[in-house]
């Protein structure tokens, strides 16, 4: 497989604050439907990689190419328009707004040129409302005010908002914190179903979660790629251990 077949490629990529690399000469590629996981201690730059990719932080250096297309000279709405999604931890849905509106808004067309909300309820958008409120296992609650929603339904909630834009890669930061052990395996399902679809970059810690839907574990430590393989590989391998799995 040639590295342009890969919907990300990401090469020798650096970013320095001040002199520290908080990622250092990273090089990852991620397939086409894939669900890859990138786990690591605190501070191994995690987070730093989904704020280079979304256009959050500037490299110091190296290439992220989102279908053979340059990513790092592009602006954050640029990038969304190439079809990037992001999803932070805490969700910023509109609570005061229902569960349908929460939706119908996140239409790319649900927001006029001055970038207020619209409301159109054209059959393409309720279509689309109905298939995405059924994927996020929601549509029994469209009229609910999206305030009154649990904390993994608003998280559910969230990602389905970033689907109403079809992103081709979805990208989340610890999906199930805070979740209890049902609304984690729900969300397993669900981000199973969505990489059908599209590829998937997820940042975890719950190991026991990582299991249900990792393709492929990337581990990062200091900036660096220490490992990366199935999840049976990454476990087994003694320096994942020593400075991850281990504590
Ligand atoms: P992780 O998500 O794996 O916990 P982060 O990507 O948040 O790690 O951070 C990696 C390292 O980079 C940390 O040491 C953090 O303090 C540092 N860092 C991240 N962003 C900045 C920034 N904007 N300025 C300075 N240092 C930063």
């Amino acid at each position: 497989m040639s590295n342009t077949d890969f919907v990300l490629a990401i090469e020798d990529l650096t970013v320095s604050f001040d002199g520290f690399k908080a990622v250092d000469a990273l090089t990852l590629y991620v397939d086409k439907n894939e669900l890859r996981v990138v786990i690591g201690p605190n501070g191994a730059g995690k987070t730093t990689v989904l704020d280079l990719i979304c256009g959050k932080t500037k490299s110091t250096s190296g290439s992220i190419k989102f279908k053979n297309k340059e990513l790092t000279k592009l602006s954050e709405h640029e990038i969304v328009r190439t079809g990037v999604g992001r999803k932070f931890q805490t969700p910023s849905i509109y609570e005061n707004l229902s569960v349908y509106q929460n939706l119908e808004v996140s239409y790319p067309k649900g927001r006029n040129v001055w970038g207020s909300l619209t409301f159109k309820r054209t059959d393409a958008v309720l279509e689309q409302v109905h298939k995405i409120a059924k994927d996020i296992m929601l549509e029994d609650h469209l009229e609910m005010e999206a305030a009154l929603l649990s904390h993994g339904q608003k998280q559910w909630l969230e990602i389905g908002m970033l689907l109403m834009q079809e992103p081709e890669l979805l990208m989340l930061d610890e999906p199930v914190a805070g979740m209890s052990a049902k609304e984690r395996d729900q969300t397993a399902d669900l981000l199973n179903r969505i990489c059908e679809n599209r590829s998937v970059l997820v940042i975890e810690h719950d190991m026991e979660f990582v299991k249900k839907i990792a393709h492929k574990v990337t581990v990062l430590h200091q900036g660096k790629i220490l490992a990366e393989g199935t999840m049976e590989q990454v476990q087994a391998d003694e320096r994942v251990i020593e400075v991850y799995l281990g504590h």
